[in-house]
């Protein structure tokens, strides 16, 4: 096996069970790795510190999957792994129709891959060379533990770019899903709030489908919602609105750039006979909210659920000023007492930074603003602690004056 040698003071992270190798802390390679193949990684003194899966051409040149010696990443060690991922969402979406994220890369300990359950279908993401070159034996491990009816890969063809993998997507095993499978979005274990049935395309909606990270919130928002003139922006396919509407919500305002996401909206609706009036708009929140100020509309709830606006550091006080501008607007166009369910899934964004925001827009809303919950991504996307990069979904559901 080849050996991997840090450079002095860069041992600390591997100790400290970090899986990322960056190639700054290479000292030097011993032998001649192929990518995906298993290294073992050694400190400046030769003592053996971990192994993991070569990545030549990432900057993140090694992941780390096991801290014991005698461990070898081999194809028991991949089951065992996609076996324990597996059992700890036993009970978040085991029914007919049961949608929620098997398995989290790094923070189940298979970097790279993204196992989702879609009723009896898989959507996999295979995002670095390590997951590439046990391809075969990915899939081995979902059809014996899991017996799909069809596997389909939706990787992120940016993230295997910077893995120099060619893009990934298409059926790898059984049968093709249909367009539009009927699913029911997992719930935190013991929540009473029954999901509404969603409709989501795995071969062409966004991510694998649909938004899995927000199961859990769009039942804690919808409590806020009984009666009230709710403002979903960001919509997509309607989440947020379907179960603000089953609990009772008097009007849906649903805004997205995408006619196609306001059209599996549409259909999210009538499919769990929602007869709320609804208003579609398509445009943009930073426009759509601007006009609705100038015509002096006001809601009772407003959720802000943008996508990632910071992909690097770089764009971080950017996308700050993203943040901050739609909250903004968002508190003047809140009833006083009413509700803003706002997030981030900016993983560079903290939670202090993203109160930071929020506080910086209430103080020029001129609003009293409290936070009466703070929201994380559902469970079945684990922040493994000695990876804090496995957290990027925050939110705040505040209470504005
Ligand atoms: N709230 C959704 C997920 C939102 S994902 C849910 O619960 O599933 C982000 C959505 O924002 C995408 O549907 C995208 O089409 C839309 N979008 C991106 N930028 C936008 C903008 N500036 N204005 C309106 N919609 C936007």
């Amino acid at each position: 096996m080849a050996t991997i040698t840090l450079r002095p003071g860069r041992e600390r992270p591997v100790i400290q069970r970090h899986p990322w190798v960056f190639s700054g802390a290479i000292a030097a390679v011993c032998g001649d790795p192929v990518g995906g193949e298993a290294v073992d990684v050694l400190a400046p003194t030769g003592d053996w510190l971990a192994r993991g899966l070569w990545s030549g051409a990432s900057q993140i040149r090694v992941r780390l999957c096991a801290w014991d010696p005698s461990q070898l990443l081999d194809e028991a060690w991949l089951r065992a792994r996609v076996a324990r991922a597996v059992s700890g969402r036993v009970g978040m979406a085991d029914g007919e129709g049961g949608a929620c994220r098997l398995v989290f890369s790094e923070a189940d300990g298979l970097p790279g891959l993204i196992v989702d359950r879609y009723g009896v279908y898989l959507v996999i993401q295979i995002l670095t060379q390590g997951m590439e070159a046990r391809r075969a034996e990915v899939l081995r491990a979902l059809v014996d533990l899991l017996a799909p009816r069809g596997i389909f890969e939706r990787s992120d063809n940016d993230m295997r770019e910077k893995e120099s993998l060619p893009p990934g997507d298409g059926l790898l095993w059984g049968a093709e899903p249909p367009d539009q499978i009927a699913l029911l979005p997992a719930t935190a274990v013991g929540t009473a709030v029954a999901p509404p049935r969603l409709l989501a395309d795995l071969r062409a909606g966004q991510k694998t489908g649909f938004y899995l990270d927000q199961s859990v919130n769009r039942a804690r928002v919808a409590a806020y919602c009984q009666g009230k003139h709710v403002l979903d922006c960001f919509a997509y396919s309607g989440g947020f609105s379907a179960y603000a509407a089953r609990a009772g919500a008097a009007s849906l305002t649903l805004i997205d750039t995408s006619p196609a996401a306001l059209d599996l909206a549409r259909q999210n609706l009538a499919l769990n006979q929602i007869a709320t009036p609804a208003d579609y708009v398509e445009g943009n929140v930073f426009k759509v909210l601007r006009a609705f100020r100038a015509e002096g509309r006001r809601f009772d709830v407003i959720i802000l659920d943008p996508p990632k606006f910071a992909n690097s550091q770089g764009q971080v006080d950017h996308a700050a000023r993203g943040y901050k501008d739609i909250n903004w607007v968002a508190m003047q166009l809140l009833n006083p007492g009413g509700i803003l369910a706002t997030f981030s899934c900016s993983g560079l964004i903290s939670p202090d930074l993203f109160q930071k925001i929020v506080f910086g827009a209430s103080v020029d809303a001129g609003r009293d603003v409290q936070i009466i919950e703070r929201l994380a991504q559902s469970p079945d996307h684990p922040v493994l602690l000695t990876f804090p990069e496995s957290e990027y979904l925050k939110g705040f559901v505040c209470r504005v004056w």
